[in-house]
């Protein structure tokens, strides 16, 4: 099922928290919706589920306008962040619970119990069926909650930040097999997310919000290559940001100029990514600087260096660089890339 929406607009009292958002997400896409929070994320994700009403704009299921389709009949399925399973509910009667209730497509007892398996199956959550959501782990309460979402055959899964509450290490594994479910399901799926590398690993769309805004979409290649903004560049992470003045298209560091032809004369930053630098102990083309800290990291070093103006940059290097506290040497810009100051 495509969904579109069309300057959807949504006002509390005063506040406007969703400025007029333009979005269409193809039959069977997997598209993130990516923001800070407070950036209307979830108010959007309601809009579509119908649990909140948009005072601007349309939503279109296809090619209805979803406000004539009543919630229950939207084929809309959730996850929250906390979906709370019933705790007096064994898994197997969670998952049917939406099956028992749907006014559509009554099932016979068989067929329910036929469906759990196979959701137990997809959800590798074999020989859970008959455990109480007390007895299994939070990365498998949210597999259950996504099962129960799926037993109705939604046309559409809203996902609003279902791995939020658990630890790094489940929720790279969840994403990972949600994105090998989605792919053997195909259901259309708009996924919440302020975790940038979520949203980048997952989604086959990225959809980046700042206050109620949309400012940039674009598949995760399209994002990470061309950041469109100094907003994006900061909030996908892990930057260097340096205060500079373009002048005539470039921009002073270091006594260097790097290239800044967007850009207009005037104050600017430079970023730097990590990765986007490189050490060299002896090549004298690079910029001097001193290494004042070394931080391993599993298959890497990163390397804190100051600059002989006062400058410091973080900086990635390979695992077995020979590289202490105080070294010498030079750095060399691989990549930058300059946005103008926002007043
Ligand atoms: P996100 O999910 O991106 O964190 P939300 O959509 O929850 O953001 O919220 C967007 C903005 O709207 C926030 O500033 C929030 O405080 C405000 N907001 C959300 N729901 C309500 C509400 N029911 N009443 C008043 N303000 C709300
Ligand atoms: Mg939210």
């Amino acid at each position: 099922m495509k969904i579109r929406l069309d300057q959807v607009v949504k006002t509390f009292d005063t506040f406007r928290a969703v400025h007029g958002v333009s979005l269409e997400i193809e039959s069977g896409e997997l598209v993130a919706l990516l923001g800070p929070s407070g950036s209307g994320k979830t108010t959007i994700l309601r809009m579509v589920a119908g649990l909140e009403f948009a005072d601007g704009g349309q939503i279109h299921f296809g090619d209805r306008n979803a406000t004539d389709i009543p919630v229950r009949d939207r084929g809309v399925g959730f996850v929250f962040q906390h979906y709370a399973l019933f705790p007096h509910m064994t898994v197997a009667e969670n998952i049917a619970f939406g099956m028992r209730t749907a006014r559509a497509a009554r099932r016979s007892e068989a067929q329910i119990a036929e469906r759990i398996n196979d959701l137990l199956r997809l959800m590798r959550l074999e020989g859970l069926g008959q455990r109480f959501p007390g007895q299994i782990s939070g990365g498998q309460k949210q597999r259950v909650a996504l099962a129960r979402a799926l037993a109705v055959d939604p046309k559409v899964l809203l996902l609003d930040e279902p791995f939020g509450a658990l630890d790094a290490n489940v929720r790279r594994d969840l994403r990972r097999w949600l994105r090998e479910v989605h792919e053997e399901l195909g259901i259309t799926t708009l996924f919440v997310t302020h975790d940038q590398e979520e949203a980048l690993d997952l989604a086959d769309r990225v959809v980046i919000l700042n206050e109620g805004k949309i400012v940039q979409e674009g598949t995760p290649e399209e994002i990470c290559r061309n950041p469109a903004s100094a907003f994006i560049m900061h909030f996908l992470g892990d930057t260097n940001a340096i205060a500079t003045t373009v002048t005539k298209g470039k921009a002073a560091f270091d006594g260097k100029l790097i290239e800044a032809a967007d850009c207009v004369d005037g104050p600017a930053d430079i970023f730097l990514r990590p990765n986007d630098l490189a050490w060299s102990p002896t090549d004298a083309a690079g910029i001097p600087a001193t290494i004042s800290r070394v931080l391993d990291r599993p298959g890497a070093r990163r390397l804190v260096a100051v600059t002989d103006s006062g400058q410091t940059l973080e900086l990635d290097a390979e695992p077995d660089l020979e590289v202490s506290r105080s070294s010498r040497g030079y750095l060399k810009v691989l990549r930058s890339r300059v946005f103008t100051r926002q007043a």
